[in-house]
C-alpha cells in the first residue's frame, strides 16, 4: 500500500473559496474588480514571445522595480509565485516537529496549512475587538515558538494596528522568534511602512507583499518578501528554481513602475468600500472600519449570517465565510453594480 508521510496524512487540504455556480459574481477572493496596468499587459505580452526560455531565476528586473518603488535594497528581496509561496517557505524552513507557529485568531489560514506541512503546531492568539493585540501575542509565546505571524491589515477583519505596535512586538519578542509581517493589503493601509521595513536590519524579521490585490495581478501569481540574508538563504532551498513565470515577472515589474495605476486602484476601491460600508451600517449591520479591499459584515448571529449568505447566493453574489466568525461574511469590493446588489439584497432581508 502506498502511504503519504504522517504529517501529510494528518492534515486537511487548504480550503479554497467557494466561487459559486458559473455566472455568479465572486466577491470571495479579494480580487481587484479593476484591470491591471496597461503597461503590465504590454510587458507580459512581450515576454510571452520569449516563452521558449526559462524565466530569470533571480527576478532581477522585478527586484529592481520593487526596490526602486519602495526604497529598498534589491538584494534583500525574494520573489514567489504569490506571497503564499514565500509565507510557506518561511514557515517550512524555520519550524518543524515540536516547534510552534504563532498566529492570531483571524489571521491568514494558509499559515496553519504551512505549519501542518512542516509538522509544527499552531498557537492561536485571540484578537479582542477583532484587532490584533500585541500584548496577547506576547503573552502566548512559549519556549517552542519559532515563528510569529502577524497579518496587518488583517484578513478577514480588515482592521490594522499602528506600525509602532509592530515594532513594539518585535522588540519584546525573543530574537529566536522569526516575526513574519504579512502585508498583503499594505497598499490599502496609508500609514508609513518604513518603521516595519527598517526592522529587516535586525535579522529576525521579514515582511511579505502581494501583487494579487492592489496591483490586480492575482492571476499572474506574484508576491515578494523583504528578508534578512540568512533567512533568505534557507528559504531559497525550499523554493522551486524558476518559480515565477517570465510573463508574470514582466507584468509585475511593469506594474511596480506604474505607481499611478496602483494608486488609482487603491483610491477607487477605498472610496467604493467606504461608501458601501456606510450604506450597510444604515441597515443596522456592524461593519468594522476596513483598511483593505474588502469589508467584514457582521450580522449579529450565525443564523442571520447564514440567511444572508443564502439570499446573496440566490442574487448571484458569492461572499466568503469569515474564518472563526460564524456571525459574519467577508465581501470583496467588486464593481459598483455588485455593491448596489449587495446592499439591496441585505436591505430586503427579513
Ligand atoms: C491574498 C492574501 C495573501 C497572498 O496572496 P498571494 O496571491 O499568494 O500573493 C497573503 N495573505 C493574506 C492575508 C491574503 O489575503
Amino acid at each position: 500500500m502506498i502511504r503519504p508521510v504522517p504529517t501529510v496524512a494528518a492534515m486537511e487540504a487548504y480550503a479554497l473559496a467557494d466561487l459559486g455556480p458559473p455566472g455568479a459574481v465572486s466577491l470571495a477572493q479579494n480580487e481587484s474588480h479593476l484591470p491591471p496596468s496597461p503597461a503590465a499587459l504590454e510587458a507580459g505580452t512581450a515576454a510571452l514571445a520569449q516563452g521558449r526560455l526559462y524565466p530569470d531565476p533571480d527576478w532581477t528586473e522585478l527586484r529592481a522595480a520593487i526596490a526602486e518603488t519602495h526604497g529598498l535594497d534589491p538584494a534583500a528581496i525574494l520573489c514567489g509565485a504569490g506571497s503564499m509561496e514565500l509565507i510557506g517557505a518561511a514557515i517550512r524552513s524555520h519550524a518543524g516537529p515540536g516547534d510552534a507557529v504563532l498566529r492570531t485568531a483571524h489571521g491568514y489560514p494558509f499559515v496553519a496549512t504551512a505549519a501542518q506541512q512542516a509538522g509544527a503546531t499552531i498557537q492561536v492568539v485571540p484578537e479582542p475587538g477583532l484587532t490584533v493585540s500585541v500584548d496577547a501575542m506576547l503573552d502566548a509565546g512559549t519556549r517552542g515558538t519559532r515563528l510569529a505571524v502577524l497579518c496587518n491589515p488583517g484578513n478577514p477583519t480588515g482592521t490594522r494596528i499602528p506600525n509602532a505596535e509592530v515594532v513594539r512586538l518585535r522588540e519584546a519578542l525573543p530574537d529566536t522568534v522569526l516575526l513574519l509581517v504579512d502585508q498583503a493589503y499594505g497598499e490599502f493601509d496609508d500609514q508609513d511602512h518604513r518603521p516595519v521595513f527598517d526592522l529587516l536590519a535586525r535579522g529576525d524579521t521579514m515582511v511579505t507583499r502581494s501583487l494579487s490585490k492592489a496591483h490586480a495581478l492575482a492571476g499572474a501569481r506574484v508576491g515578494w518578501a523583504l528578508v534578512p540574508p540568512a533567512i533568505a538563504t534557507s528559504m531559497r532551498k525550499l523554493l522551486n528554481p524558476n518559480n515565477v513565470a517570465a510573463a508574470s515577472q514582466a507584468m509585475a515589474a511593469a506594474s511596480m513602475r506604474d505607481a499611478g495605476h496602483v494608486a488609482h486602484i487603491v483610491a477607487e476601491t477605498a472610496a467604493l468600500r467606504d461608501a458601501t460600508a456606510a450604506r450597510l451600517r444604515t441597515l443596522g449591520l456592524d461593519v468594522p472600519e476596513a483598511h483593505a479591499n474588502f469589508l467584514l459584515i457582521r450580522f449579529g448571529d450565525a443564523e442571520r449570517a447564514a440567511r444572508a449568505d443564502a439570499a446573496l447566493r440566490a442574487a448571484g453574489l458569492i461572499l466568503r465565510p469569515a474564518g472563526g466568525l460564524p456571525d459574519a461574511l467577508r465581501a470583496t469590493i467588486g464593481p459598483p453594480a455588485s455593491m448596489d446588489r449587495l446592499v439591496a439584497t441585505l436591505e430586503a432581508l427579513p
